[in-house]
């Protein structure tokens, strides 16, 4: 069994005017595809064929095939990411929203952290809301980089890629971050994250 491109779980549309139409399609549909693409060129006939995606992204990081787990690892990050994002506005609640408050004093506080390490982030990489060591934290990856390296429960995940924004905000990234930190992440996804305390498995 090969791994799949993970089906965007909304419209292309859904997301707009935050992210448009055409970046989904190209991001999904060209990025994310070819990622899935070369790991399963890369894992075909091997003993990693069959194996989980959370599987692959270790064995290629322990055995350092940079190949195998800069392709397998931008599968997991978007497919991630996709689940990141809502097409409606929400707030987080309950048991997140009281470690928000614990962690970062504020919702407000948690929005500013994420948009302050986003922009000041150099090159390609990712944001992460992350829960580890009894607290929430915002933290920062390079390039490939996944949940193997920020460690502990990612909740949310934000793609600071070029290709995530070029299309909608040119060279914008402040602007990209603001339209999804206020009005596109996934609330209910990150506190699913935090209430079944284990890393998202990407599904099979
Ligand atoms: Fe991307």
């Amino acid at each position: 069994m090969s791994i799949s491109l993970l089906p965007l779980p909304y419209a292309d549309t859904a997301l707009e005017p935050a992210i448009s139409a055409t970046t989904l399609q190209t991001h999904h549909g060209k990025h994310h595809k070819a990622y899935v693409d070369k790991t399963n060129a890369a894992i075909e006939g091997s003993d990693l064929a069959g194996k989980s995606l959370e599987e692959i992204v270790a064995a290629a990081e322990a055995k350092a095939d940079k190949g195998l787990f800069n392709n397998s690892a931008q599968v997991w990050n978007h497919g991630f990411y996709w689940h990141s994002l809502s097409p409606e506005a929400q707030t987080p609640a309950g048991d997140l929203a009281a470690a928000i408050d614990a962690s970062f004093g504020s919702f407000d506080a948690l929005k500013t952290e994420l948009a302050t390490q986003g922009a000041a982030h150099f090159a390609s990489g990712w944001v992460w809301l992350v829960a580890k060591g009894g607290k929430l934290s915002v933290e920062q990856t390079h390039d490939a980089a996944t949940f193997s390296s920020v460690g502990g429960i990612p909740l949310l995940i934000i793609d600071l890629w070029e290709h995530a924004y070029y299309i909608d905000y040119k060279n914008l990234r402040p602007d990209y971050l603001k339209q999804v930190i206020e009005g596109r992440l996934n609330w209910t996804f990150a506190a699913e994250n935090l209430s079944r305390g284990s890393v998202w498995a990407y599904p099979a």
